[in-house]
């Protein structure tokens, strides 16, 4: 098995090496094999980059925007004639099963594509009457863009913030989390192909310093990330200093609430996909699931019957359905926090360790189920990023809603209820910014994405994302005399 790239990065236009940058082995997770090495951008990568980003961008601008729009359409249409090939490479990148990267990676990223391709010709300002003069604005571009991203999504992060960047005249520089270092410069590859200007769209790898760099750079005009939330505060603050715009995509704990009225198999489908999902590296995930004290035990046994049944291997294999985590790293803190649940006094219902079969192979963790979480417990409050699923009991609306907002994360909430006007009242009240009534975790690029509070600022995808890689110049047109006071 080998997935090793033509070089490490992608700059104006073409693959680039520098040995003399950190090592970055990058490891299949299902089995701990090193399948490819790249090296960290060194400074002069990391300037190469950002000057062609800035000369492209100049390009870019200048193109018809039905034309910038067709080529991020022809991008999506080689995303998805590669789709099977792309997908493979995503599950050695991230071990996560080829079930779930055929249809939710690659494609989601086409789908960011075909719909900012979309858009891009229909991204206009305004005439504002005056009574006799006017005023108009023009959506200018932002400049270079910087895209930092984390390792559960890699193509589709790098897709969710290079289309609407790109499709809206800017250029881009990504960082790849140093994890999941390859599928980003696959899609630098697709954007050439397409017709994009070399140094459009650029990949670096690197660590967080890198990162750090790239958001510090004078040449950056905008930093979005995806990632938790310290280094969220950490690039907030670093872009901050040079006045740059952001966009903040961070972490969360978020509530699913299921009411007694509840469709309870529905329900229990997307308690499986909040939790589950990805080995549950999601960063939407509910992960803090508040049933209805009186449907508790029948919901746990439903839940508990489905996900025993799972079938956890290797991610390549069709039939699998949970693969290992990230990396060894993220292993051990997932059976940390399990050993933590549990001392907590929290009571593990399934799952808890290891798979059969894979002790010492691979970053495996069983889908596991904690009942009786309290609020206070550090389960119940911290974000594990792994197929940890709390039950919290409940008994009436108002003291689920409290304490599904006590909390510093916003990221997403789901109701399930069959009373509507109790849907959407919850609706009204959660502190989050991306809610579901009786589904959980769709997110289509038709709809916004992003969080509140400390779970982010900005949002990716919809028209809302326009706004966050556009900015508006004013021009008043004065059609009369202009009147001075002597
Ligand atoms: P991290 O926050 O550790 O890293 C995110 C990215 O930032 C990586 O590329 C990382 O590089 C880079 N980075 C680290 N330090 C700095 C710095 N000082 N300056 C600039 N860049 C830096 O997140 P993970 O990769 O561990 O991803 C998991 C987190 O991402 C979870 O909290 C999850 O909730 C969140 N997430 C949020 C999503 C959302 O849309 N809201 C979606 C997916 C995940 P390196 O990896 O090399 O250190």
């Amino acid at each position: 098995m080998h997935a090793q790239p033509k070089a490490s990065h992608f700059v104006d236009g073409r693959y680039v090496e520098d040995t003399a940058g950190q090592e970055i082995t990058c490891i299949f997770p299902a089995t701990g094999a090193a399948i490819a090495t790249v090296y960290s951008a060194t400074p002069a990568i990391i300037e190469r980059a950002l000057a062609s980003a800035a000369r492209a961008q100049r390009e870019w601008a200048s193109f018809a925007p039905v034309e910038r729009g067709r080529v991020l359409r022809r991008a999506a249409g080689i995303i998805r004639e590669r789709n099977e090939e792309l997908s493979q490479l995503e599950t050695l990148d991230t071990g996560k099963p080829i079930q779930e990267t055929r249809v939710a990676d690659a494609t989601s990223g086409a789908e960011a594509l075909e719909y900012f391709g979309g858009l891009a010709a229909t991204l206009t300002g305004e005439t504002i009457p005056l009574g006799g003069d006017f005023a108009y604005t023009l959506r200018e571009p932002l400049g270079v863009c910087v895209g930092i991203g984390a390792w559960n999504y890699p193509t589709q992060i790098a897709c969710w913030k290079a289309a609407p960047a790109l499709a809206c005249g800017n250029a881009m520089v990504f960082k790849p989390s140093e994890t999941t270092p390859l599928c980003a410069l696959k899609l630098a590859e697709i954007f050439v192909e397409a017709g994009a200007p070399a140094g459009l769209f650029n990949v670096v790898q690197g660590y967080g310093d890198v990162g750090a760099a790239l958001a510090t750079h004078p040449r950056t005009d905008k930093v979005s990330l995806t990632g938790s939330v310290p280094t969220g505060r950490k690039v907030y603050a670093a872009a901050a200093e040079g006045i740059r715009h952001v966009t903040m995509e961070l972490g969360g704990k978020s509530p699913l609430i299921i009411f007694e009225d509840a469709d309870i198999e529905n329900a229990v489908s997307a308690a499986i996909n909040a939790n589950f999902y990805s080995t549950g590296q999601i960063c939407s995930n509910g992960t803090r699931v508040f049933v209805h004290k009186s449907i508790e035990e029948q919901f746990i046994a439903r839940i508990a019957e489905r996900s025993t049944k799972a079938a956890i291997g290797d991610p390549r294999e069709d039939t699998t359905q949970i693969g290992p985590l990230i990396s060894r790293a993220q292993h051990e803190k997932v059976l940390d926090y399990i050993e933590i649940g549990k001392s907590e006094g929290a009571r593990l219902v399934f799952g808890g360790g290891i798979p059969q079969g894979h002790e010492g192979k691979g970053f495996y963790v069983e889908p596991t189920l904690f009942s009786g979480v309290t609020d206070d417990m550090r389960i119940a409050r911290e974000e594990i990023f792994g197929p940890v699923l709390s039950v919290l009991t409940f008994e009436t609306e108002d003291e689920v809603l409290a304490r599904a907002n006590a909390t510093d994360f916003g990221l997403a909430a789901g109701v399930f209820t069959k009373d509507l006007t109790r849907a959407h009242r919850m609706m009204a009240a959660l502190e989050a910014g991306t809610c579901w009534i009786n589904t959980y975790n769709l997110t289509p690029v038709e709809m916004p994405f992003g969080g509140v509070k400390r779970s982010g600022v900005g949002r990716e995808n919809a028209r809302a994302a326009i706004e966050h890689y556009s900015q508006l110049k004013s021009v008043y047109v004065a059609m009369g005399d202009v009147e001075a006071p002597f």
